[in-house]
């Protein structure tokens, strides 16, 4: 590998010492499909031939990749279309066939770049060069249709929350986790619109508000198979709210072991890799998924940290392909020796913009591209999708490949306390005793009086007693 980075950094002085000047002003537009694409990195003309960013193309023309890191080879199939394309050789193969590049794959500021003409037009899409716009407009030709038997993971943009809906390749539905309360709304009408009226199972990883707000509602709007649970309850009002519409709706309840199997679609194979035991952390009792769908396979673990992502590695093989990276890119989670054995080549973070934690932290991002992570996604600006028919995989949705981490302004979670001054209505109903009422009351004291000046000042909100606050104590910080 050492010794190709060293050809291909050659290669590529060789190419910029040749570039006229003017070249890299020239800014390309690509069009596909009629929307307007940006890559994180730009688009290049090399010998009259346009590179792009392999991801970018591959994916928004639909087809799924898989990537031979040995070989240096990439392999994009789309319907009856198989492409192979090796970084560095002018010889790409077309169903089989042998066919010779003007401009070769290449990588250039680490990224592999294709040649976009090449890979549309085998892929059956339609390419017009535009030369005074400097603009390359491009036809797939299906809309980006799947085929049906695609496995879907939308990744919904719940903001500073998670909510993962699964679409099986025979048609089945799972919802890991249901965002706060307040996001309870946009996640029924995301369902609504892709054309669900049942959920399968409705999984939720853990108690915490961010994860079960939203289930009374899902609960409400769709008809539930089963729900499973981490098994390790929180006494805020949120869990008990969901517990309580669960046992009056005689719907299933299921506290799964690690090592169970979710047997609803006989393509898939879905591991149960974590759930709660006795004396876990809300966090580490997260249920956590590993599935594989033939040759792809895809990890998500709820808030789970450092002591549940041990123990899942010291149990179980869980290679994939895409990680859903644990508690919102937080620096509790994603540690090296967990991602040394997930190897994972995409990664995506749920955050919201601006949030009090500081999510993702830069120690998290740092690790995952460390890892070989080469696409981090993130839901902050809209859903993050990820398709695949068994083979490779695409995603779809916004990237952030140079780590650009927010600054944690709120240093009182460090060691998973709730910052009296800064938590939200939703995260201040993770205190014990503290319901949407209280939660309220503590947001309209800082309102009128400022922040708490000490954690004893919160017996000042109505409804806080002594008792209340000594149990309220441990959880709490300024
Ligand atoms: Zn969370």
């Amino acid at each position: 590998m050492r010794k190709f980075l060293a050809i291909f950094i050659a290669l590529l002085l060789s190419f910029t010492a040749f570039l006229p000047l003017s070249a890299e002003a020239k800014r390309i537009s690509v069009i596909i499909d009629g929307r307007s694409q940006t890559y994180d990195q730009d688009p290049v003309v090399q010998n009259g031939r346009t590179l792009i960013p392999l991801r970018g193309v591959f994916e928004t023309l639909g087809a799924n990749v898989t990537w031979n890191q040995k070989a240096n080879k990439v392999t994009a199939k789309k319907g009856n279309h198989t492409i192979e394309l090796t970084v560095g050789s002018k010889i790409a193969k077309v169903n089989g066939k042998n066919h010779t590049l003007d401009v070769e794959a290449k990588l250039i500021n680490n990224r592999t770049m294709v040649p976009l003409r090449f890979v549309s037009e085998s892929l059956g899409a339609k390419v017009n060069w535009n030369q005074s716009a400097n603009k390359v407009t491009i036809s797939s030709g299906d809309g980006g249709s799947s085929n049906g038997k695609d496995l879907e993971i939308h990744h919904l943009n719940v903001g500073q929350a998670d909510s993962t809906l699964l679409l099986t390749p025979n048609g089945k539905t799972i919802l890991i986790d249901a965002g706060t309360q307040s996001s309870g709304q946009k996640i029924v009408s995301y369902l609504k619109k892709a054309g669900i009226t049942s959920i399968d199972r409705l999984i939720i990883t853990h108690a915490h508000a961010d994860h079960v707000g939203g289930a009374v509602e899902v609960m409400k709007n769709f008809k539930i198979g089963q729900v499973l649970d981490s098994g390790i309850p929180h006494t805020s009002q949120t869990y008990l709210n969901y517990l309580t519409y669960i046992d009056e709706h005689n719907i299933k309840f299921h506290v799964p072991k690690a090592g169970e199997k979710i047997g609803i679609d006989p393509a898939l194979d879905i591991t149960i890799v974590n759930s709660g035991i006795k004396g876990d952390s809300l966090n580490d009792s997260s249920v956590a998924l590993h599935l594989k769908y033939n040759n792809f396979a895809y990890l998500t673990t709820g808030d789970a940290e450092r002591a549940a992502e041990q123990r899942i590695v010291n149990r179980f093989n869980v290679k994939a392909d895409v990680l859903k990276a644990g508690h919102h890119g937080s620096s509790t989670s994603s540690n090296d020796f967990f991602l040394s054995k997930v190897k994972p080549s995409a990664a995506i973070l749920s955050y919201g913009v601006g949030n009090s934690y500081g999510h993702p932290h830069s120690e998290a991002l740092t690790r995952l591209a460390n890892a070989g992570v080469k696409n981090i996604y993130h839901t902050s600006k809209g859903e993050v999708i990820v398709k695949s028919n068994g083979t490779g995989y695409t995603v779809q949705g916004s990237t952030s490949t140079t780590p650009t981490p927010n600054k944690p302004v709120d240093n009182g979670n460090q060691q998973g306390k709730i910052n009296i001054n800064t938590a939200g209505y939703e995260r201040l109903q993770d205190i014990t005793g503290v319901g949407p009422v209280i939660a309220q009351r503590i947001i309209d004291y800082r309102n009128s009086n400022g922040k708490f000046s000490k954690v004893e000042d919160l017996k000042k909100v109505k409804g806080i007693g002594d008792i209340t606050f000594e149990k309220m104590r441990p959880q709490i910080t300024i």
